[in-house]
């Protein structure tokens, strides 16, 4: 071992469990995520591995056939999906066999009825809850429903309203659509009252994942701060931000305390590799081989580096160690350059 060389570890040490969203992560609409799969691969063979979706409209098992068509051999029982979180939820308030009114599709109906539920459409039966997801069928008739259904507050004894996921938008073949916060929204705006939510950012899709493997030490991996590593972060669990997605490294250097991811990647190859240090002296944040220098409402680009993920890490961990709002800062543009590859 050299002078200057040091035993780093990857950010898949010690890591019992992988979690990975799919959107922007593992496939961007129709195509998948370069370097995705094979990465992935290799990560399932020393620990499980397992998706989260937010989406409530596919079931387990069809979303695992189409990774596995991919390329990624999954088991239904290795996706987690909103609809079993939020059923989770659900057996927390509202005894099995009760009568739940659904808003939404197969996904939502087919978790109901495997945990002992009876589904019904109509508020005139009398349901014990509400549990609402996205379907493309969802129309007024079943939104009406829900919102006669949830009239009473809860507080005045009230029946429980669950949302799978409230997502303002759902990103389809012909362009971004409305998506169930929207859906939710328009219930909401009836009755006054809030849903509990179950999918990401909320937690318990994550106690979900984490419960079902048993695991200690889990890691995710996502595409968005404001879901996906917010949510991990709230859920105690440590997070991979992948520059395949929706978030930019101008977003990084701007992300709140509550949405810092422990590790940057451009791709998921960088899973396996080792992870730099960041290595703060004085005023300058050091990794890899870029350097970047706080001065006042300035920062300063002292080395680029090598590789342009260390530039964005080593901007990141100074802009974020001084405790300021990222509005306060001149920002060099070469700082949050965009050469990774995305959608
Ligand atoms: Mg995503």
């Amino acid at each position: 071992m050299g002078l200057f060389s040091r035993s780093r570890s990857t950010p898949l040490d010690g890591v019992d469990l992988v979690l990975a969203d799919l959107d922007g992560v593992v496939y961007a609409g129709d195509g998948g995520i370069p370097h995705a799969v094979e990465s992935l691969n290799t990560a399932r063979r020393e620990r499980p591995l397992a998706y989260i979706t937010n989406n409530a409209s596919r079931r387990d098992s069809v979303v695992a056939s189409h990774l596995t068509e991919l390329g990624l051999e999954t088991q239904p029982h290795e996706v987690v999906t909103s609809p079993q979180a939020a059923v989770r939820l659900l057996r927390d308030r509202v005894p099995t066999g009760s009568t739940i009114l659904v808003v939404g599709g197969d996904g939502l109906v087919f978790e109901l009825e495997k945990a002992g539920y009876t589904v019904t459409r109509s508020a005139d039966d009398r349901p014990a809850a509400v549990l609402q997801g996205f379907s493309p069928d969802v129309g007024w008739a079943q939104l009406a429903e829900a919102a006669y259904a949830l009239a009473q507050p809860e507080d005045e004894g009230g029946i429980p309203w669950i949302a799978t996921n409230t997502d303002w938008t759902i990103p389809q073949s012909r362009g971004i659509a409305p998506g169930n916060g929207t859906l939710v929204s328009a219930v909401h705006t009836a009755v006054g009252r809030l849903a509990t939510v179950a999918g990401k950012p909320e937690r318990p899709i994550f106690d979900e994942a984490v419960a079902r493997f048993g695991a200690r030490h889990p890691l995710f991996i996502g595409d968005r701060l404001d879901t996906d590593i917010a949510g991990a972060q709230a859920a105690g669990i440590e997070s991979v931000l992948v520059l395949t997605g929706i978030d930019r490294p101008k977003h990084v250097l701007a992300a709140p305390n509550s949405s810092r991811p422990t590790y940057i990647v451009g791709d998921l190859r960088e899973l396996h590799e080792p992870y730099p240090e960041t290595i703060v002296k004085g005023d300058v944040t050091t990794v890899g081989s870029a350097s970047v220098r706080i001065d006042g409402p300035d920062v300063h680009i002292v080395t680029e580096g090598d590789r342009p993920i260390d530039l964005v890490r080593a901007g990141a961990a100074a802009i974020w160690g001084t405790g300021r709002a990222i509005y306060g800062f001149r920002v060099p543009e070469r700082l949050y350059a965009d050469p990774f590859h995305r959608r």
